[in-house]
Parts: C-alpha cells; structure tokens; sequence
C-alpha cells in the first residue's frame, strides 16, 4: 500500500494544520492528541513519510527508529508520567482500527490504564 500525503499528520507536519506541539527533533514532531483517552495523551510522529510499523521497520534509517523511541521516553519524562507509568502504543492496520496513516506512537498515562487488551471470548 503507498504513503497518502494528504492524511492528517502529513499535513500537520507541513505546518498546514496546527497542532499543540510538545517536542521536536530531526525526524520526529510530538504534539498532544485532539480527542484525549487519557489525561496525557502525546502522538509521537516521525517526520518521513511511513504508514505504519512495517513499511516503517523496512524502510527508515536506523537513526530515525532510535529518534522516534527516544522522543516517546522524552515526551513521557516530560509529561511527568514516568514514575507513575505509561503506555506506548502504535496501531497497525485495519484489525488495530488504525485512523490516520502515517505512523504515530499514542503515549498515554496520567491514570491507571487498566489491561491492555480485552480477552476475547
Ligand atoms: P489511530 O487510530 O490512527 O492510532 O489514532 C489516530 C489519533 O489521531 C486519534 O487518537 C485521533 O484522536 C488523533 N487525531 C485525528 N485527527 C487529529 C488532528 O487533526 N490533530 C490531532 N492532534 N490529533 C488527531
């Protein structure tokens, strides 16, 4: 499947549309969620074109990989969530409900999140 440059976070990053920005570096911008789950709730963004995990393992360099994590682990520090805990996670796809095609980490924390996935029955 190709990169959409029209999603949402593309445009974000060509400073099309605002956003709450919270940390930038070279290959990743991080700003606040508009529809918050929880009292922090970050996307981490790399600032390459990646749909998703895959395309994002196969064809990122290794120092975007590295930046994209290190900016989760500044963005929680940041946030005051480290202590306490917090959740990384990146949907995939169809079966993971993922919205907004191009790669983003959600950061979550501020609460207790509870189980991490519903058991199915
Ligand atoms: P996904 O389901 O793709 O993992 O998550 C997409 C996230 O992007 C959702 O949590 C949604 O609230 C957020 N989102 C969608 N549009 C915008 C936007 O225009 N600005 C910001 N800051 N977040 C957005």
């Amino acid at each position: 499947m190709s990169y959409d440059s029209n999603n949402i976070f593309a445009r974000i990053l060509r400073g099309e549309i605002p956003c709450r920005k919270v940390d930038e570096d070279a290959h990743t911008l991080s700003f606040h969620d508009i529809n918050p789950l929880a009292p922090t709730h970050v996307l981490v963004v790399p600032k390459g074109e990646y749909r998703d995990v895959t395309d994002f393992a196969d064809r990122a360099s290794d120092a975007e990989i590295a930046a994209l994590f290190r900016a989760a682990a500044r963005v929680a520090k940041a946030q005051g969530v480290e202590g306490a805990g917090y959740r990384v996670l990146a949907n995939c796809g169809a079966d993971a409900h993922q919205e907004v095609p191009h790669l983003h980490l959600h950061v979550f924390g501020g609460r207790p999140l509870g189980a991490m996935l519903k058991r199915a029955k």
